[in-house]
């Protein structure tokens, strides 16, 4: 079935948008995959909602990877974007057709601009349930060691529960719009590493070895995204901060291993 007669039979009253190629670093593996799916699937569903002539609200999950070499700091709405990605080139297409199809066609099309949000629903190669998940075997000596990459780069990492929180609240507005969800706090890989294993009575310097094959060809150094605006016009606040999203997440994984053990 393709799109247009899915979107006309179901008429959803709502289309989050979250599919997507969405590993950074896998991007650059398969750069045209990621545009395809990460790009030009954004196009396909607003394309076939207005074929449709289908009222659906639209929220796109666009992502702070659109800021990439940061033009400012923190990051806003207004900021230019300098994507660092395949994956961050195709969300900076992705946006604008979102954009694009609001102003062209009037459509309900929001993009939330979201910072990273990690849970223990996070995904395994992503670093901070790396890292959590690896704590979590070593305590219960499953595991000797943890490899990583780039230890000084810098994220603003939130709660992911409450960022999808903030993309309903979006698309409930009387009109769509684009905002930030960030907690504007910035912390190193190597301050996670530090908190998570802390948080397991571990010293991470006896675990943690580099390898070189999960650092990426190009590097987004600074994000810290300023959420003002999602404050102001939606009432949208990020309450979990960086210490007790740490604790959750090793928490729960170490929670995992007891109960399969
Ligand atoms: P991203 O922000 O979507 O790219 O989320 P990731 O969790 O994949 O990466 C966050 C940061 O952690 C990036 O700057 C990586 O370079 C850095 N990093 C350091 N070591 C690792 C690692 O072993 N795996 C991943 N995925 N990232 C790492």
């Amino acid at each position: 079935m393709n799109l247009v007669k899915l979107i006309y039979e179901l008429k959803p009253d709502e289309i989050y948008h979250l599919g997507a190629q969405s590993h950074v670093r896998v991007s650059f593996d398969i750069p045209e995959y990621t545009s395809d799916v990460t790009g030009l699937g954004t196009i396909r569903i607003l394309e076939a909602l207005r074929e449709a002539g289908v009222k659906s609200r639209f929220y796109q999950a666009s992502s702070s990877e659109m800021f990439g070499k940061v033009q400012a700091v923190p990051q806003t709405e207004t900021t230019p974007f300098w994507p660092r990605s395949p994956y961050g080139c195709a969300k900076v297409f992705a946006y604008w057709a979102t954009v694009n199809y609001r102003e062209s066609y009037g459509m309900h099309a929001s993009n939330g601009i979201l910072f990273n949000h990690e849970s223990p629903r996070r995904g395994e190669t992503f670093v901070t349930r790396k890292i959590t998940r690896a704590v979590a075997a070593i305590k219960v000596g499953k595991q000797k060691e943890l490899f990583l990459g780039n230890l000084d780069a810098q994220r603003d990492w939130g709660y992911a529960p409450e960022y999808v929180e903030g993309m309903w609240m979006m698309v409930q507005q009387d009109t769509s719009d684009d905002y930030v969800l960030a907690t504007n706090e910035t912390h190193t890989v190597r301050e996670f590493v530090e908190a998570a294993f802390g948080h397991a009575d571990l010293d991470w310097k006896e675990f943690v070895k580099f390898d070189a094959r999960y650092e990426r060809p190009a590097e987004v150094d600074l994000l810290v995204g300023d959420p003002a605006k999602a404050k102001k016009q939606i009432g949208w606040e990020p309450k979990t901060k960086f210490r007790d999203l740490v604790r959750i997440m090793v928490d729960a994984d170490l929670a995992e291993l007891k109960s399969k053990s």
